[in-house]
């Protein structure tokens, strides 16, 4: 069941969002060379908690961390170690959000650790793009197809694989909620986008085939060819204009 927000519970959801993208900015700032993935979930936690918010990946089916962050060929559920060092050249995927006021937010960024292969920036870039091309595609009365197949045929013409396992979702008094919003699909299928719906877009591409696996941690999702993969994601509001992005500084 699709829930749709009042105005007044949307700008409750702008806290939330305000919190999860100003984590993610500092978790961000902070990949460099010989920083460990659990140095870095610790800087997104003490920032969440600071703002009288909470973690909400933090125990979610039971994960074990603030922050997923996947690097390289780890597609998204990344899991913070003390053991895993960021070296120079790595594509650091980092998803996470807080939730405050009863209200979540959600989102993710791929970070360049210093410098990347031109392959690497130009998947990272190409990510980011879709996420924007999908998010000008929510707008009430347009369907979840136009938004899914924006973002596919973006990254389809760069010969990507666009991730299908996975898929981005609703997203308000719960962590998830319905409706799933796939980053594929066709124009004017799937169900049509009311004013009030929050959702989470949030592309997930790899360098090479859509296909992936999942880590013996039953956590870790990694590209099954071994290539390189980016994620970025907002948490928006549908309105009949253009939505509104609430995971924004
Ligand atoms: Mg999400």
């Amino acid at each position: 069941m699709i829930v749709l927000k009042t105005r007044r519970e949307i700008e409750l959801m702008r806290e939330a969002g305000r919190i999860s993208a100003e984590a993610l900015k500092l978790a961000g700032q902070a990949v460099q060379p010989g920083i460990t993935t659990a140095e870095i979930d610790k800087i997104a936690y003490d920032y969440i908690i600071s703002q009288g918010a909470k973690p909400n990946f933090l125990n979610y089916n039971g994960f074990p961390a603030t922050a997923c962050i996947s690097v390289n060929n780890e597609v998204i559920h990344g899991i913070p170690d003390n053991k895993h060092i960021i070296r120079e050249g790595d594509i650091v995927s980092i998803d996470l959000g807080a939730v405050i006021n009863g209200f979540h937010g959600d989102n993710a960024a791929t970070f360049p650790c210093g410098k990347i292969s031109p392959a690497a920036k130009r998947l990272c870039e190409t990510t980011e793009e879709a996420l924007y091309i999908g998010l000008s595609k929510c707008v009430a009365g347009n369907r979840l197809g136009d938004v899914g197949s924006a973002i596919q045929e973006h990254c389809a013409k760069r010969g990507y694989g666009i991730v299908r396992d996975f898929t981005g979702h609703g997203i308000g008094a719960h962590l998830h909620e319905d409706p799933s919003v796939p980053n594929y699909g066709k124009p004017g299928k799937g169900a049509r986008l009311l004013p009030g719906m929050t959702v989470a877009i949030e592309p997930m591409i790899n360098e090479g085939t859509q296909d992936v696996r999942i880590l013996k941690n039953n956590w870790t999702v990694v590209t099954a060819d071994g290539k390189l993969s980016a994620h970025f994601e907002h948490t928006v509001a549908i309105t009949e204009g253009e939505c509104i992005i609430l995971t924004k500084c």
